[in-house]
């Protein structure tokens, strides 16, 4: 297969997935609203966000065809980091919500009907069952899918959590197993925000990327023959797997420095997988206006 197919195909497949996800939680915010199942409303909470995350999938691969311009460099690329704060803030708004209503019903017990938690429930199961399928093969190969097919793993546990509630209600007439199960789920939304938050927050604030060691790459470029001192390293993420990097190499002699140059490009590009590497190689001479607060040593 090769890779426009391969592209085209994880589009077809997110799009059919926003999609059901979409008519879904228009049902089940319709029957959550009218039985007042709090649960039902987790669960409805959690499906808007699965299709923004999905949404905002698709308008990153959009984004990322944009071509850059002298004004802007990197294009529209980190527009998806800002969409994913959104979505994070989002989710964790919808589950303090669920909260507060949850310990509301928990002190005044409401009577809500099984019958369509249950219709509800394992409708959404189904959905998600063919959302996962659909999306296990891409969610191997790219991170954007994996991010949204973890979503719609969250989404499967909220319906299992539905169709428990809804048995406590219809076996033994315990309403507030409603409540329970909605305030359970809005914690599994908490936990799933803060990553998403925090994952995006990170990348807004150039925080190096997880896998990216700079002191061990700073001892590797070091070691490089010629290279008297390094200083002034940077890594971010700039979106999505493409990392950046740069800093400042003094060399002992100025005529080394297209091979050290060279070797310096070959362990950040091809040992380090940094897609934009800046690297300045200076003699010890140099006066620079660099700011010095922005050394981390
Ligand atoms: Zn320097």
């Amino acid at each position: 297969m090769n890779g426009y197919h391969g592209v085209s195909t994880n589009i077809k497949a997110l799009r059919i997935s926003a999609l059901l996800i979409l008519i879904y939680f228009v049902f089940e915010i319709a029957i959550a609203l009218s039985t007042g199942s709090l649960s039902l409303l987790a669960d409805a909470g959690h499906e808007l966000s699965t299709f923004v995350a999905i949404a905002i999938s698709l308008l990153a691969m959009q984004l990322a065809t944009q071509k850059p311009t002298p004004k802007k460099t990197f294009g529209l690329l980190r527009i998806e980091i800002l969409a994913a704060l959104f979505n994070g803030l989002l989710l964790l708004g919808m589950a303090g919500f669920i909260i507060i209503r949850g310990i509301d019903r928990l002190q005044n017990p409401m009577e809500v009907s099984s019958l369509p938690m249950f219709i509800m429930a394992f409708g959404g199961i189904s959905l998600e069952i063919a959302s996962l399928w659909i999306m296990y093969k891409g969610q191997k190969e790219n991170l954007n899918i994996r991010g949204s097919f973890w979503h719609v793993m969250n989404a499967f546990l909220g319906s299992v959590a539905v169709i428990i509630a809804a048995a406590f209600i219809q076996f033994g007439q315990i309403y507030v197993a409603d409540a329970w199960a909605g305030i359970l789920f809005a914690f599994i939304l908490i936990w799933a925000s803060f990553g998403i938050i925090k994952d995006s927050f990170f990348i807004l604030i150039d925080v190096a990327p997880k896998e990216v060691n700079l002191i061990s790459i700073e001892k590797e470029l070091s070691k490089i023959p010629g290279v008297k001192k390094v200083h002034h390293f940077h890594a971010r993420t700039l979106v999505g797997s493409i990392k950046t990097f740069s800093g400042h190499l003094v060399v002992k002699d100025m005529n080394q420095a297209g091979g050290i140059l060279k070797k310096a490009k070959q362990i950040l590009d091809k040992k380090h997988g940094f897609s934009l590497s800046t690297v300045q190689i200076e003699d010890e001479n140099l006066s620079e206006t660099d700011i010095k607060q922005l050394e981390y040593k």
